[in-house]
């Protein structure tokens, strides 16, 4: 029985609640009457059931497919002005116990190099990173208790936080590691990182079993839960997301949706951000040998739905998008992007050698960070190197009550702006650094407040005048 309530994954994402769900939907796709009442009920901006946002998803009727983008697109712009938030993954280790059939640091993948890092390759990484001008980081490992247990991923964290080169600091660290335990999440908080990530990679139970066939990730109810243990550790802002490609497409975005009202009927806070990975290329992975895939025009409609039905959530798209894909989605809703990545462990500081790689997946967009940044600001965005919320501790529900009031925005769009500021000084390209001080001039005049606006300005003085660095509000 469906039980949004429950501990018990097969109650708060219930297969025959999904399975009636789609049924629904399926049914009420040219229902106009039912579509026009969730497209109001949409803008009023407080969210949709899961049921409400797949007949919005199934909706084929293609006048009304143009107001959901639309409404999508103003809903992103009313939360979040025109920021990007920039961030980069760092791959720590690649070991791994499990048996994934659609990742290729598998436990059977023999040719894949396998690789961690020491603390002092994590300080080259860091540098090599800190001098592209990123401030945040995604830390990616594989599950191995004995090559990266906790331990380690800790003492990598404070090795992490610790490096200040030249102008560069690494402000934010969130963390995609494997399900593990209350206590485990406990020391995670305690060391300071921003988000635990952690896809679902699928929704449904019979499919997440067979590709998941060996290792502590087949156990379905243990990862599905992860989140729920999460919380109970103390950390309250949390990252969901399904690989999109594993299995059919409409489950998911039911699965997914179920799973952050579940969140939010337990905890009182959603998740924070949602993130919409594709299935990719790589070292022993043919992605088409999978049968989900999802065409660009599907993609698009999903991250629609999603920032209609969730207004309040982050929503992260990496670079095994393509530039293309990428911009067409920043407009429906994206509002955090990485940049200048790579997948392997190492390959930051030096390339890896051709005989001697561990991606984990093909990239898509291979520009550099300066290139998505200046990129960004000729679409009209801000790139924002933002970090300030959690270390003013405006995490969890504080930060969700923040943003449903609008208060957010006081802050954000000036921390977007003196963020970017430091990028210019310190990293930007002659080009980038051209648009991006016209970008903050025309900008600051949006401030509404004028308190605010003249700190900022005092601000922009202080970081190109006398070097100083980290202002935020
Ligand atoms: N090992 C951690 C775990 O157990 O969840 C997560 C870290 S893993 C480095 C990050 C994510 O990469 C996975 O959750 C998965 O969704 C994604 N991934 C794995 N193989 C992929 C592929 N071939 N293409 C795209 N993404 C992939």
């Amino acid at each position: 029985m469906y039980n949004i309530l429950s501990e018990k994954p097969e109650e708060f994402i219930n297969h025959e609640e999904i399975l009636d769900t789609l049924a629904f939907a399926e049914k009420n796709k040219h229902n106009l009457e039912m579509i026009n009442k969730i497209i109001e009920k949409a803008k009023l901006r407080k969210g949709l059931t899961h049921r409400e946002a797949l007949i919005l998803l199934d909706c084929d009727i293609e006048e009304k497919n143009q107001e959901i983008y639309a409404l999508a697109e103003q809903i992103k712009k009313d939360f979040y002005g025109n920021r990007i938030v920039m961030f980069a993954p760092l791959y720590l280790s690649n070991y791994c116990v499990n048996g994934c059939t659609y990742c290729p640091y598998h436990m059977k993948n023999k040719h894949i190099a396998r690789k961690k890092l020491t603390q002092e390759e994590i300080r080259k990484e860091v540098i090599a990173l800190q001098d592209m001008g990123h401030k945040r980081l995604a830390l990616e490992t594989g599950e191995d208790p004995v090559n990266s247990p906790i331990e380690y991923v800790l003492e990598s964290i404070k090795t992490i936080y610790s490096i200040k080169h030249k102008n560069g600091a690494i402000r934010r660290v969130n963390v995609n590691i494997a399900a593990t335990t209350v206590e485990n999440y406990r020391k995670l908080k305690e060391a300071g990182i921003g988000t635990y990530i952690l896809f679902q990679e699928t929704y449904h139970k019979e499919s997440y079993l067979q590709l998941h066939p060996t290792g502590p990730k087949h156990d379905y109810d243990y990862h599905t839960t992860a989140m729920d243990r999460a919380m109970q550790g103390g950390i309250d802002d949390v990252g969901i997301g399904v690989l999109f490609g594993l299995d059919k497409y409409r489950y998911e975005l039911a699965g997914l949706l179920m799973h952050a009202e579940h969140l939010e009927a337990v905890f009182g806070v959603g998740p924070h951000t949602i993130s919409v990975p594709r299935l990719r290329h790589a070292d022993d992975i043919d992605a088409d040998s999978f049968d989900n895939g999802i065409d660009d025009d599907t993609f698009a409609k999903i991250v629609a739905c999603i920032r209609i039905a969730v207004p309040y959530t982050g929503m992260i798209i990496s670079t095994r998008e393509s530039q293309v894909c990428r911009e067409r989605v920043l407009h429906l809703g994206v509002s955090q992007i990485s940049g200048g990545s790579k997948t392997s462990v190492g390959g930051y500081a030096e390339p890896e050698p051709e005989d001697n790689k561990s991606e984990q997946f093909d990239v898509s967009d291979t520009r550099t960070l300066d290139e998505v940044v200046k990129w960004l600001m000729d679409l009209g965005y801000i790139p924002s190197f933002c970090t300030a919320c959690y270390r003013e501790g405006r995490t969890g529900d504080r930060f969700m009550s923040l943003c449903k009031s609008g208060q957010i925005q006081n802050c954000c769009q000036p921390n977007a702006l003196m963020t970017l500021k430091e990028y210019l000084m310190d990293y930007a390209s002659e080009a980038t650094k051209k648009i991006g001080e016209y970008v903050i001039q025309e900008e600051i005049n949006q401030i509404p407040n004028e308190k605010v606006r003249q700190i900022v300005i005092e601000n922009l003085k202080a970081i190109e005048q006398e070097n100083r660095r980290d202002f935020r509000f």
